[in-house]
């Protein structure tokens, strides 16, 4: 079956069309992955080192045709779009010097000349399934530590993004020996198929089909991580600048229209909740809304015709259930799948757009009266990715910031933004099995052996 890409600000625009991996593809792929993950595991820890590190001179050297190439197919504004891009060559110069890095422990023996050691070693062929929005820096955030450790890797990237991950593909064939990363395009098929093949498995997306992937690695017996959903919170005090915090929350509720995991849909306000809500509808109104490829622009297209139903439906039902549509909650005029950034207040916590991740350009505004609420409206969804705090009080920072059931906390930050040699990773709902990235990554690719060596005379 044929796959098409198109780009979500001129549909017109089709970026790719190229047929789906079917099960018997995905498995060829599997046992020529299988052949090279052997050599490559074998091969001196410096050689996978220096493969990495061209593999990301590779990128570096295309960073503005492969910037240009994400501001076309997936809609990122171009300025997040380079940094992207950037990022992904920072992640793969990162792991090629973790490729170097100690590789187990030693413990103490039953005599002093006995020697116990845990070594790690690769687990052979990892399956990435990824989604559309990081289309450069998920993949490699994944891949980098899988091929660092002395894995093969096969990704199957979101149909969304296809163009870009077959890009990246020949972008580091070079660097790297045949088979060793591979691309599989295709969707849900494409994907079960490759879970029947791995060895381990990661993915990144929706917490409907994490949830499904996690049952069915577990079933084979392999394991997993899924990074899901997220509906985060940034928690403002009555200390804080409410124009300083609104700025921040504006940026990362409606930044790349929304549609990161670690947007903020929440703006929790502890007290008087005037200063904040004006602020923060003032800066929203102030985001540039448009053509991605603009400089300027912070709020691009939303990904597809659905998505976009999704956020105007969002805004409509919100209103229906009394809720204060404080600007947005329409479509853009334009071709492209364009919505107005959206804000809703006067709902209260339980209200679904307070409990549901929409993943696009709308955040409602709740009111809480002190510390407590706000911790327990905070807490009161399936999700736990990331959550903030806005106020000038250090201990009031760190007291509230203990108490959040998320796996990041920022204080005085956006909830968005990543930092790739940090674990990265939520907790309920949003994550499940290890942690990804920084020196977190190495659980999810490599499994430890014991060895014990005793002296031959015992
Ligand atoms: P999605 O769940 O629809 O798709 C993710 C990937 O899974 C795609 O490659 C898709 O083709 C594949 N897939 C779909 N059905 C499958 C099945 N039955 N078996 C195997 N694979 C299947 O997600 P999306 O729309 O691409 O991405 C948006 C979602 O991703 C949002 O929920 C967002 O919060 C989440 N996300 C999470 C993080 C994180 O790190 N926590 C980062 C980015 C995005």
């Amino acid at each position: 079956m044929a796959l098409v890409s198109r780009s979500p600000q001129r549909p017109d625009d089709l970026v790719v069309e190229v047929e789906e991996a079917d099960a018997e593809a995905v498995a060829g792929a599997a046992e020529q992955g299988r052949a090279a993950a052997r050599r490559w595991a074998a091969a001196p820890a410096l050689e996978r080192s220096a493969a990495l590190g061209a593999a990301a001179d590779a990128l570096a050297g295309a960073a503005a045709e492969t910037t240009e190439l994400m501001v076309r197919e997936v809609g990122k504004p171009v300025s997040e779009a380079g940094a992207e891009v950037a990022r992904g060559v920072g992640i793969l110069r990162y792991y090629a010097q973790q490729a170097l890095d100690p590789d187990g422990e030693t413990y103490p023996g039953p005599g002093p000349a006995a020697l116990l050691l845990a070594r790690r070693r690769p687990r052979g062929v990892a399956g990435l399934i990824t989604p559309w929005n990081f289309p450069v820096a998920i993949p490699l955030w994944k891949a980098a530590p899988a091929l660092a450790f002395g894995n093969a890797v096969l990704l199957k990237p979101s149909p969304d993004a296809t163009g870009l991950a077959l890009r990246l593909a020949e972008l580091l064939a070079p660097a790297l020996p045949d088979g060793l990363f591979q691309v599989l395009p295709g969707g849900a098929g494409t994907g079960k198929a490759l879970l029947d093949q791995v060895d381990c498995l990661s993915f990144t997306g929706s917490v409907a089909v994490g949830r499904q992937v996690a049952v069915a690695a577990t079933e084979r017996g392999i394991p997993s991580q899924a990074e899901m959903g997220g509906l985060n919170a940034s928690i403002v005090l009555p200390d804080a600048d409410p124009g300083r915090a609104a700025t921040v929350v504006a940026g990362a509720a409606m930044g790349y229209a929304g549609q990161k995991c670690t947007a903020t849909s929440r703006a929790i306000v502890v007290g008087d909740p005037g200063p904040f809500t004006e602020a923060l509808v003032a800066a929203v109104r102030d985001l540039a809304v448009g053509d991605p490829a603009e400089r300027s622009t912070v709020v691009g297209p939303v990904i597809t015709e659905q998505a976009m139903r999704r956020v105007t439906e969002a805004a409509e039902e919100a209103a229906a259930a009394g809720g204060r549509v404080l600007t947005g909650g329409k479509t853009l005029d334009g071709k492209g799948w364009f919505v107005a950034p959206t804000l809703v207040d006067s709902l209260g916590p339980d209200a679904r757009l307070a409990q549901e991740e929409v993943f696009g350009p709308i955040a409602v505004v709740l009111a809480v009266a002190d510390e407590d609420e706000a911790v327990a409206v905070a807490n009161g969804v399936p999700y736990g990715l990331v959550g903030s705090v806005f106020t000038r009080d250090l201990d009031r920072a760190l007291g509230l910031a203990a108490r959040l059931d998320t796996g990041m906390i920022r204080v005085n930050a956006p909830t968005s933004g990543v930092d790739f040699h940090a674990p990265f990773g939520g907790e309920k709902d949003s994550s499940f099995g290890p942690r990804e990235q920084g020196k977190a990554a190495r659980e999810l690719y490599t499994s430890t052996r014991t060895v014990t060596v005793l002296p031959h005379g015992g």
